[in-house]
C-alpha cells in the first residue's frame, strides 16, 4: 500500500490526491482521503479503483476541505480479500480529545490476537483490517494527548508499519522499529507545508522538496505552525528495511536510503551477469519490473539489449489483481512478444521475481511461439520461498514455486533452457552493501527469500505456520 499526508496548504486534499496518484503502483484496488477543516470537521471519501478516476472530480474534492489531509492507496494483504469498502483506508474514529484518522502501509503480525482482546473488552470493529486495531487501542489509551495515545497504541502492535495519521490539527508519521516499509518527509514551498509520503516519487509530483526519511522507530508530530517534533516511542533495534522494495515494489525513480531504486535494480542485473553468464543474442526485460535489471545485464555481458516484449500501458500490475483467475489471464492481456525481434534468437529474459511461476511459464510459451531458439531466464531476486507477513502480497507457502522445487526442478517446470536467480549476497551488494549480507545481523529484511523472519509472525504461528 501507499500512504501520504499533507499539512499546511489550503485544500490539502488536492495535494494528497496527486501524491496518491504517484503512489498508485503500491496499490490499485482502492483509495481514500480524510481531511479536516475547522468548520466542516473531519471528512472522508473512500472509493474503489484508481485515484485518477475518483479524486479528480471537483464534486468529490469539494467535500474534503481543510489544511490537513491524509490518504491511502490499497491492495489487500491483511483482512478479507477482495472488495469491501469498509476495509478501505484511511480509518477515522472519534474519541476523547477529538479523534484521529490513520493510514497504514505494512501488516501487523499480532492483529488477530489484539482484535480478539479488544472485542472482548467492548471495542466495536467496523472492518476486517489489522489497522483498525490501532484506532481502538488509541481510543482506550489513558494518555493525555492523541500523539501520546498513538505511541501507546503502537507499542502494543507487532509487525511492519509505516503510518501516516492526523488529529484535527496535527499530522503524524511513524515507522516501526525495524523500518520495514518506507516513509519520507518533504517540504512544500518555503515552509508553506509539510508532506509525508511512502516514496520520494510522490514528492516530485507536487514539486515538494525531499527533506529526509522518517527513521526506523521514529515518530514525527507536525503542528499547524510547521514545527516538527521527533519522538522515539520504541526501544531501538538494528533496522531491517524490506529488500524487496528495492527489487520490485518501489518506483524506480524513487530514492530509498539515499540510493536510487533504478540504480540498485540496474546493479542487480550487473551482478546477475557476473554470477550467471550465458551465451545469447538478445537480452529482453519482462516489462516493466525487469527493465532496469535487464539493462544492467546487457551492459555487463555485452549482449545487445532489446524490447522483445511490449506491455499494454492500460493494464495494471498483474499481481495486484487479487484473484488467481484474473492473474492467469493477466499475462496475455498485458504482455505481447515482438516477433520480428526475437525470431531465431537465443534470448535472455530478465524478470524481477518468480512467485507462482505463472508469469514466467506464459512468457516462455509466447517467446517460443514467436520463434526464439533458446530461452534463458535470469531473475533479479533470489527464489521466493517464503510468504511475506509484512505487507507484500505473496501467496501461501504451498503456492510458491521455490518452496517445493529446487532451481533445476523449476527450470524443467518452466520449460526453459536455463534458469538462474541472483544470490542473496549479489542482491545485497547491488543494494549498497559492498560486503554482501551479514549472516549474523542481516542489513535488510529478506524473509521471503531466506525464511528468517525479523518479527515472529505470531498470528500465523498460532495457526500452525512453521518458521
Ligand atoms: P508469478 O507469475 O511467478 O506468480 O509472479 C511473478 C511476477 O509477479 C513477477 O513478474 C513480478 O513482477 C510480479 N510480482 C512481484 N512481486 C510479487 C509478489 O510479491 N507477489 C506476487 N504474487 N507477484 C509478484
Ligand atoms: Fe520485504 Fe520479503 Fe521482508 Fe516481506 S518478507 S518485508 S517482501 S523482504
Ligand atoms: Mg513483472
Amino acid at each position: 500500500c501507499g500512504v501520504y499526508g499533507v499539512i499546511g496548504p489550503k485544500d490539502a486534499a488536492n495535494f494528497v490526491a496527486l501524491g496518491l496518484h504517484a503512489l498508485q503502483h503500491r496499490g490499485q484496488e482502492a483509495g481514500g482521503i480524510v481531511s479536516h477543516d475547522m468548520d466542516a470537521g473531519f471528512n472522508s471519501a473512500r472509493r474503489f479503483g484508481y485515484v485518477r478516476d475518483n479524486f479528480t472530480k471537483a464534486s468529490l474534492m469539494e467535500t474534503l476541505p481543510g489544511p490537513i489531509a491524509i490518504g491511502h492507496v490499497r491492495y489487500s494483504t491483511a483482512g478479507a480479500k477482495g472488495a469491501a469498502i469498509r476495509d478501505v483506508q484511511p480509518f477515522f474514529g472519534e474519541f476523547s480529545m477529538g479523534g484521529a484518522a490513520i493510514a497504514h502501509n505494512g501488516n501487523l503480525t499480532n492483529a488477530e490476537e489484539l482484535r480478539r482482546e479488544l472485542i472482548e473488552r467492548g471495542s466495536i470493529f467496523q472492518s476486517s483490517s489489522d489497522t483498525e486495531c490501532i484506532i481502538h487501542l488509541m481510543a482506550r489509551s489513558m494518555a493525555k494527548s492523541i500523539p501520546d495515545r498513538m505511541e501507546d497504541a503502537l507499542r502494543r502492535v507487532e509487525g511492519a508499519f509505516s503510518v501516516v495519521a492526523m488529529t484535527r490539527t496535527k499530522l503524524m508519521g511513524v515507522r516501526d522499529p525495524l523500518g520495514v516499509r518506507p516513509l519520507v518527509l518533504g517540504q512544500i514551498g518555503d515552509g508553506d507545508g509539510w508532506v509525508l509520503s511512502s516514496e520520494t516519487c510522490a514528492l516530485d509530483i507536487i514539486g515538494a522538496k525531499y527533506v529526509r526519511e522518517i527513521e526506523p522507530g521514529e515518530m514525527v508530530v507536525i503542528s499547524p505552525d510547521g514545527r516538527i517534533e521527533s519522538r522515539r516511542p520504541f526501544r531501538p533495534v538494528k533496522p531491517r528495511f524490506c529488500v524487496f522494495e528495492h527489487v520490485y515494489f518501489s518506483r524506480p525513480d524513487s530514492i530509498i536510503g539515499g540510493r536510487s531504486v533504478y540504480e540498485t535494480r540496474r546493479q542487480i542485473g550487473v551482478e546477475l551477469a557476473r554470477e550467471a553468464p550465458v551465451e545469447a543474442d538478445l537480452v529482453c526485460p519482462v516489462p516493466d519490473s525487469g527493465t532496469p535489471a535487464a539493462i544492467g545485464y546487457a551492459h555487463e555481458s555485452g549482449i545487445p539489449f532489446g524490447l522483445g516484449i511490449t506491455r499494454n500501458q492500460y493494464m495494471g500490475r498483474t499481481f495486484i489483481e487479487p484473484t488467481e483467475q484474473i492473474r492467469n489471464m493477466g499475462v496475455r492481456l498485458k504482455l505481447n512478444v515482438n516477433r520480428a525481434l526475437v525470431e531465431g534468437k537465443r534470448v535472455v529474459l530478465v524478470d524481477d521475481s518468480v512467485v507462482r511461476g505463472t508469469t514466467s511459464r506464459k512468457i516462455k510459451e509466447m517467446i517460443l511461439d514467436a520463434g526464439a531458439k533458446e530461452v534463458h531466464f535470469r531473475i533479479a531476486s533470489p527464489p521466493t520461498a517464503w510468504p511475506c507477513f509484512y505487507g507484500v502480497d505473496t501467496p501461501e507457502r504451498s503456492k510458491l514455486l521455490a518452496a517445493t522445487m529446487t532451481e533445476d526442478e523449476m527450470r524443467d517446470y518452466l520449460g526453459v533452457d536455463s534458469l538462474r536467480f541472483v544470490s542473496l549476497d549479489g542482491l545485497y551488494r547491488a543494494a549498497g552493501e559492498a560486503a554482501g549480507r551479514d549472516p549474523q545481523q542481516p542489513q535488510y529484511c529478506d524473509a521471503c527469500f531466506s525464511g528468517e523472519y525479523p518479527v515472529a509472525p505470531s498470528d500465523m504461528i498460532a495457526k500452525g505456520f512453521e518458521v
